[in-house]
């Protein structure tokens, strides 16, 4: 049976280490770090995700600011509000929640967002230093399943890596970063031919297809560590639940080592958010970043 990885320890963990920095930044350097999140329209799942961001964010000591617009606000009047916030001292960072309302062109307000900023590594700039192998602020969920993957596995150098899904928020960002600690990446998406045949070549199985339970444990290769980015809401017997892309009993009878849904990766994002934002605030004041 696969050891489960409990990426709620892990984020509880992580979250300690950054309140611990945020600590050393106030006391030794004079400032607190600050996140703006955005928030445009009525969206439940965004207002409960935007609800845990504040609470997180104040709980490790940092500045927390909420910004909640109405969903008719304009194109205009969010790029007007993203110019303040890029300009205003004490926001190292910023995060406009998604999906945005259809009149508003999300690339368009990503882009206007200060890259320096960009806590959530979307913007261009980010995307191509992190190819380019430059500094940056990377996407939180990607950072958080190699960071899970990390401490199972040790180092990943050489280690054989498929990421299923090539989406700019996990899938490519994803395989980036493998590359970078040296593992042989193959991405697979809705056109690789025989899936199974190709995850069952991998060490590590990142899956992020939003698929409930696609991923089979006869996919794997015994031994493998599989990190499952999926989140799907199913019916079953009458109830809602919340699985990942990979069936994990089938999974866990083969995998050496793999996430839950709920409980894996999941709370490692807001996590990764907080990093990104210390982070951001060291950077944007030419100091070192605190051990995390
Ligand atoms: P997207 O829908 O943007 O991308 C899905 C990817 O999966 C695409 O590249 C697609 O291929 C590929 N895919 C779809 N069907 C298949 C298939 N049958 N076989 C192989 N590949 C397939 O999703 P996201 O990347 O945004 O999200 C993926 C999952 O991760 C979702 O469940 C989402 O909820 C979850 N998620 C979780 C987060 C968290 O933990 N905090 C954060 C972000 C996402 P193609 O490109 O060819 O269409």
């Amino acid at each position: 049976m696969a050891k489960i990885i409990d990426g709620k320890a892990f984020a509880e963990g992580l979250r300690g280490r950054i309140a611990k920095a945020v600590d050393v930044l106030k006391s030794k350097h004079g400032f607190t770090p600050g996140l703006a999140v955005v928030l445009v329209g009525e969206d439940p799942a965004s207002k409960v995700y935007v609800a845990n961001k504040a609470k997180q964010t104040v709980e490790v000591g940092m500045n927390s600011w909420e910004h909640r617009l109405p969903a008719e606000t304009s194109e205009k009047d969010l790029l007007a509000m993203v110019e303040r916030l890029n300009a205003d001292p004490a926001v190292d960072g910023i995060l406009v929640q998604l999906p945005l309302p259809k009149h508003i062109d999300s690339t368009k307000v990503l882009t206007a967002i200060a890259p320096a900023k960009d806590v959530d590594g979307f913007h261009v700039v980010n995307v191509g230093k992190l190819s380019t192998g430059q500094d940056s602020l990377v996407p939180c969920t990607p950072v958080g399943s190699v960071m899970l993957a990390r401490d199972v596995l040790g180092k990943l150098d050489g280690v054989e890596a498929v990421v299923i899904g090539r989406s700019n928020i996990v899938g490519k960002p994803v395989a980036q970063l493998l590359l970078a600690e040296n593992c042989t990446v193959t991405i697979a998406h809705s056109r690789t031919k025989d899936l199974p045949g190709v995850v069952r070549r991998a060490d590590l199985v990142i899956a992020a297809v939003g698929r409930p339970e696609m991923v089979k444990g006869d996919w794997l290769k015994p031994g493998a560590t599989v990190i499952d980015v999926g989140i799907n809401r199913i019916e079953r017997d009458g109830k809602g639940k919340l699985v990942g892309d990979c069936d994990f009993a089938s999974c866990e009878k083969v995998a050496g080592a793999i996430t839950p849904v709920p409980g894996g990766v999941g709370p490692m994002t807001i996590a990764c958010l907080l990093y990104n934002t210390v982070k951001a605030a060291c950077a944007a004041r030419g100091i070192n970043q605190p051990e995390m």
